[in-house]
Order: structure tokens, then C-alpha cells, then sequence
């Protein structure tokens, strides 16, 4: 079984991702971190991340086990990551890796934003996780304060828009909720009834299926 989880910045899919995954002990794969990873290893050469040359090299050069999720999980590596992500050639480069993820026996599930509409159009289950600006900038900015970086809830909204217009308006996979995606809004659900929620789904979908 295939899940694809999408969804705009800190709408709580990858929390959902990882509980998903756990529950039907399937392998789980953070689409995001590759386009951090790219992002920070063109920052790390000293290049640019509106670099398009650059940026596919540093994409097509990824090592997966290199890594550094402290570094990678950062708002500017986030910012950094959405810019190289526009570039259809560095999108195109990571595709590959991300289908043989999810082509393991048994199947996967998958976050990130073109899951359910370019990775795994076929997938089974496909889950857009959404949930207002606001909320997931509350979201981030706990977050962050429980990983000791800074804190200003009004730069993280700010951040917020400026990436869901960014990631929903580029031309190449942009931010949308696959036609046979189950729309969940987590806005008014806590982490525990936004994992019952998903559940649901994905019992539901599967029992259609069947
Ligand atoms: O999900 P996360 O915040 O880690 O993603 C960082 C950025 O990477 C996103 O804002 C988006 O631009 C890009 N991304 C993407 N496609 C994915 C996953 C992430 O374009 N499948």
C-alpha cells in the first residue's frame, strides 16, 4: 500500500506521515529533506540557490545517508529549500529516488507536496493535509522554540505565506490536492484526532479498494 501525504508548510503531515507509517509498519520517506539537502548543499559549496546549473548538480549529487537532519530542519533551509524546488530540472532529478522509495514491497508512504499528483499518481491512499495559515504558524513557532531557535510568530506567518504562494503558484508540481485526494483540515484537531482522522481514511479507502 501506497499513502501519499501532501500538504502546504507545518500543516502536520509529516507528523501524520511518521504515526501513519508506524501503524502499518510501513518505511516513510520525508520528501522535503531532499530539497533541504539540496538546498543546503549548494549553500555549503558557497553557490547560489537561485543557481538553476548549480542546483541540479547539487540535487542530482545527493547522498541520501549524508543527511544532517539538525541543519536541514531549519526556516531558512525551508525558504532555501522551496526556492530550489521551482526548478522543473532539480525536481526531475529527484524523481527517481523517490519512486524507488516507494516501489518497496509492502509499499510506503511519502510527504511532500507532488506526492499524490506527480511521485505516486497511483497511489491508494492520498491524503492533502491542510489547515489555516495561522495554525501552522503556531505550529512552527512551538516547534522551533522546542528546538532553541528564535521565535517571532509574525516573520513565521509572514514566512508561511510567502512559501504556500511560492510552492502553489510555481509551474512545475505546484502545491494541490490530488482530484482523488481526501481533503483533511487538522485547524481544529489536535495531533491524536488528526491521526484518527487519517486512519479513518485510509481504512476507507483501502475497504473500497478491497
Ligand atoms: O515539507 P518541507 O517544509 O520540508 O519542504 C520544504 C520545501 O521543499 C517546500 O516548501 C517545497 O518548496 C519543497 N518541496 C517540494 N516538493 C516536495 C517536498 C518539498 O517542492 N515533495
Amino acid at each position: 500500500m501506497i499513502i501519499a501525504i501532501d500538504g502546504p508548510a507545518a500543516s502536520g503531515k509529516g507528523t501524520l506521515a511518521r504515526r501513519l507509517a508506524a501503524h502499518y509498519h510501513l518505511p516513510h520517506l520525508d520528501t522535503g529533506l531532499l530539497y533541504r539537502a539540496t538546498a543546503l548543499a549548494l549553500l555549503d559549496a558557497g553557490k547560489r540557490v537561485d543557481d538553476p546549473v548549480a542546483a541540479v548538480e547539487a540535487a542530482r549529487g545527493l547522498a541520501l545517508i549524508d543527511f544532517d537532519e539538525a541543519r536541514l530542519r531549519t526556516r531558512e533551509m525551508g525558504e532555501a529549500a522551496s526556492v530550489v524546488a521551482a526548478f522543473p530540472e532539480v525536481r526531475a532529478a529527484l524523481v527517481d529516488v523517490q519512486r524507488r522509495f516507494a516501489a518497496r514491497d509492502g509499499g510506503a508512504v511519502l510527504d511532500g507536496r507532488d506526492i499524490g499528483t506527480v511521485i505516486c499518481p497511483d497511489a491508494e491512499v492520498k491524503i492533502f493535509v491542510t489547515a489555516s495559515p495561522e495554525t501552522r504558524a503556531n505550529r512552527r513557532a512551538i516547534e522551533l522554540a522546542g528546538r532553541s531557535q528564535k521565535v517571532d510568530y509574525a516573520s513565521i506567518l509572514q514566512d508561511i505565506r510567502k512559501r504556500d504562494a511560492r510552492d502553489s503558484e510555481r509551474g512545475a508540481a505546484p502545491l494541490k490536492a490530488a482530484e482523488d485526494a481526501a481533503i483533511l483540515d487538522t485547524s481544529a484537531l489536535d495531533v491524536e484526532n488528526a491521526f484518527r482522522a487519517a486512519l479513518a481514511i485510509v481504512e476507507r479507502r483501502t475497504s473500497a479498494v478491497a
